[in-house]
């Protein structure tokens, strides 16, 4: 089959061996796939993964309960027997895989292999190019899974990119008082066609009254300025994963009694529904569509764009 593969550096492989599917697993016939910031990432060596990249896809099953329907899948393989899968936790199984990023090959290829229980089945009124995004829309909703944020709370998410942008748009159905803050004129300006407000990063509010900012940056700078906007107690969603450590002066967590959280996977289900309601629209954000065969010069392309997607197989 054809897969795009990570192994120091990215190539596309016109005959790499499709995986097997073993007994709890599905393998699954990859139509589209998107890419993401964690891709940039991994190539330049987060994680120090190598194999398929690509976690973000749509795709028909070829086996199991759900056989020739399409479907999309959560990305993280637990164990089910360890002790933190036993505590309800299987995102984060101790001896779990991750879909194009530790361990398990990716959906960057004709075929991926999936665990049954992490597939979704993807409602007829969502098109692929809808579909392909569940994945990072179900991380945006994570954020609500784990701060409680209501309608009174002034929100900040800070950058203007992929990812934050589907986090603005779930916290802008909650909250009317959302500021996205970005450094890029042309991506805010997407988020106020769709009625937020957008601001350049020169013009946030220096006065620390955001209840709650979400770092979806992807800068080792975005910390600091979250700490710089948040009001005292108020929670920093961090959702910025950077490769290699960052120091930062730890005492104003402490005299501003910051909370941190950490927030990354997220629930599908809701972001399906989301999706079909269109209560976040992801096609503003669909900047290039590229076959699998120039999947290298697709990962160049996405450091600039917003979504840069893979046909695969087309239908
Ligand atoms: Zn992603
Ligand atoms: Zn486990």
């Amino acid at each position: 089959m054809r897969a795009l593969l990570l192994d120091g550096q990215v190539s596309f492989r016109p005959d790499y061996p499709v995986p097997t599917a073993s007994r709890d697993d599905v393998l699954v016939r990859v139509s589209m796939a998107g890419i993401c910031e964690t891709d940039l990432q991994l190539v330049r060596g987060y994680m120090g993964y190598a194999g398929v990249l690509g976690h973000e896809f749509v795709g028909g099953a070829e086996s199991g309960p759900y056989a020739g329907r399409r479907v999309v899948g959560e990305i993280n393989c637990a164990c089910g027997t360890c002790a933190l899968c036993h505590r309800d936790l299987p995102t984060h199984c101790a001896n779990r895989t991750v879909i194009g990023i530790l361990r398990h090959d990716g959906a960057f290829a004709d075929y991926l292999v999936v665990p049954q229980r992490n597939l979704h089945l993807v409602p007829d009124s969502i098109p692929d190019e809808i579909a392909v995004f569940t994945e990072p829309v179900a991380a945006a909703f994570q954020i609500l899974a784990q701060v409680p944020v209501t309608g009174r709370d002034r929100v900040i998410v800070l950058g203007d990119g992929r990812l934050g942008n589907l986090c603005a748009q779930v916290l802008a159905g909650v909250t009317p008082h959302l500021l996205v803050v970005g450094k890029h004129r042309e991506k805010l300006s997407l988020l106020e066609a769709r009625g937020l407000r957008a601001t350049l990063l020169d013009d946030a509010p220096a006065d620390r009254s955001a209840d709650v900012v979400v770092d979806c940056t992807g800068s080792e700078t975005g910390l600091p300025t979250a700490l710089a906007l948040v009001r005292p107690r108020g929670p920093i969603v961090l959702k910025t994963t950077v490769a290699g450590t960052q120091t930062l002066a730890w005492a104003p967590f402490v005299i501003d009694e910051i909370t941190l959280v950490g927030s990354r996977c997220g629930p599908f289900d809701r972001a399906l529904a989301a999706l079909d309601r269109g209560e976040v629209d992801v096609r503003p954000l669909i900047q290039e569509r590229l076959p699998l065969e120039r999947g290298v010069e697709a990962l160049e392309l996405a450091k600039q764009r917003l979504k840069v997607l893979l046909e695969v197989s087309g239908r």
